[in-house]
């Protein structure tokens, strides 16, 4: 179980440690990519000595993310000795890969907005409330004692957007607005990084034609289903956007994405109107927000496929939201 610490308490931590890794999660997001790189780059002006880390490929929509280039990518084996551990976005350990295994920290703490958190660090500084761990980020900065950059604000605004659908989710709040608010103060544009994000390649618009075919409905109409086969999947081919389509169908309560990453390992995104899918997503050993969660379940996809939706729909008969 952790300790959970304040924004103060969190900063404390932080001054005291002469030499850091923070770690994003894998499956890296924008929200985890851009606060580990913005508070990398805050740490960095206070004198520390700061590496990011991710056990997984980076999509190469993030290449415009200043300071992207500087993750590294442990390999097993690899050993790091450093004064403290700060695992960004992350709910569960498993999300941080091998990383934990490869660093001799004598302290780790979790910053998360995460409501299925399972409290496995030890410091958990957890705000459930806020959209993105970039808004808990962009709080802390402004108590440290640095300038923040333009760079850091196009951090921590890719990590605000990315994880409140651009200000479109439930999660949006008045805060939420308000810390975007002020990144734009450090003259970011909006437009420019929306693009930049948004641009889709040939290869992804191809392999959505023939997703959008696999769209199946379940519980009379209130699910809705894709597929990615593992005959169509491609490692280097973006589908994160492809969950907006059965997001976006009348009378749909859940949309579920299925991606067969391995032959019998079957990726799963959820996002809902109602339902709280992290409860589902945290039977499969997943998590996420109420509204939006996944989970990664070992089995061929059609396995997969009828264990959750079989979940989804006892879900659905007792949920009265
Ligand atoms: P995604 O569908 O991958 O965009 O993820 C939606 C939300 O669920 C995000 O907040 C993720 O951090 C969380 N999530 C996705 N997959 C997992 C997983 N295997 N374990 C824990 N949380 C997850
Ligand atoms: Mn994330
Ligand atoms: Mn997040």
């Amino acid at each position: 179980m952790s300790t959970q610490i304040s924004l103060q308490e969190t900063r404390q931590l932080l001054e005291k440690a002469n030499t850091i890794i923070l770690v994003s999660h894998i499956g890296p997001d924008g929200d985890t990519l851009g606060s580990t790189l913005a508070l990398k780059e805050a740490l960095e002006q206070m004198g520390k000595k700061v590496t990011a880390m991710v056990d997984d490929n980076i999509s190469s929509t993030y290449n415009f993310l200043p300071g992207i280039g500087s993750y590294v990518t442990p390999k097993e084996g690899d050993k790091f000795k450093v004064d403290l551990l700060v695992i960004i976005d992350a709910s569960s350990l498993d999300r941080a890969g091998i990383i934990p295994s490869c660093v001799d920290a004598p302290h780790m703490l979790n910053i998360d907005h995460h409501i299925s958190n399972t409290h496995y660090a030890e410091y958990l500084w957890l705000d459930d409330k806020a959209a993105a761990t970039g808004e808990i980020i962009l709080s802390l900065l402004k108590e440290l004692p640095i300038t923040i950059t333009k760079s850091m604000a196009i951090c921590l605004y890719v990590a605000i957007a990315t994880d409140c659908g651009y200000f479109k989710y439930s999660n949006t709040t008045a805060q939420t607005m308000r810390s975007a608010a002020e990144l734009l103060e450090y003259g970011i544009e909006p437009n420019t990084i929306s693009d930049a994000l948004e641009l889709k390649s040939k290869a992804t618009i191809n392999l959505l034609k023939i997703v959008l075919n696999t769209i199946t409905y379940y519980g009379n109409g209130r699910i809705a289903t894709i597929e990615i086969t593992h005959e169509n999947y491609d490692e280097s081919v973006d589908t994160d956007s492809f969950i907006y389509y059965p997001r976006y169908i009348e009378g749909v309560d859940v949309a579920v994405s299925f991606k067969a990453v391995e032959s019998k390992v079957t990726r799963v995104s959820m996002r809902s109107r109602s339902l709280d899918v992290s409860k589902i997503a945290l039977a499969f050993n997943g998590g996420g927000h109420k509204r939006a969660a996944g989970c990664t379940i070992y089995l061929p996809l059609p396995q997969a496929k009828e264990k959750l939706l079989e979940a989804l729909e006892k879900g659905l008969e007792t949920s009265h939201d």
